[in-house]
């Protein structure tokens, strides 16, 4: 799929990916236990329910081709591109949610931030350096502007 033509996309696709990103955050949230006020209700079940059915959209399948002389494997579906990188996206979501980096999974509290991250690192605290530098920022126009008013 890397570099393919999506195709068209429409309203209908776009609110299908907006259904998605909720279920994912959904997911998100219960499993950090997010206490963010972006992290507001969150429907486990229909989030679930959500992802699987985005998942089973596409229904894909190993090839053979001759390519110059030589074998090599392709994927091939009969799903249109748009529904193949849902597919492809929620299929992530499984993976995620469902293995063993789920417990890196990390809500970014820093200012602003609705981000989620995978702790890959024992001292990583933000989603990214960006993050990272508006905290130390905001931690230092506190200490000096209570150094300033006592
Ligand atoms: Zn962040």
């Amino acid at each position: 799929m890397a570099g393919g033509d999506v195709g068209h996309v429409g309203e209908c696709d776009l609110e299908a990916f907006r259904g998605l990103r909720r279920a994912l955050r959904d997911l998100a949230g219960v499993v950090t236990e997010d206490t963010r006020d972006v992290s507001g209700d969150r429907d486990l079940a229909r989030a679930v329910a959500e992802v699987n059915a985005a998942v089973r959209q596409t229904a894909a399948w190993p090839q053979l081709e001759v390519v110059g002389g030589e074998l090599v494997r392709r994927t091939a579906s009969a799903a249109p591109g748009v529904v193949r990188v849902l597919a492809a996206i929620a299929a992530e979501g499984v993976e995620l949610f469902g293995g063993e980096r789920r417990s890196l999974l990390r809500a970014c509290y820093a200012p602003g931030c609705v981000l989620y991250f995978v702790k890959d690192h024992p001292r990583r605290e933000w989603c990214s350096p960006g993050c990272g530098n508006r905290v130390r920022a905001a931690r230092h126009y506190r200490r000096v502007t209570s150094r300033e008013h006592g």
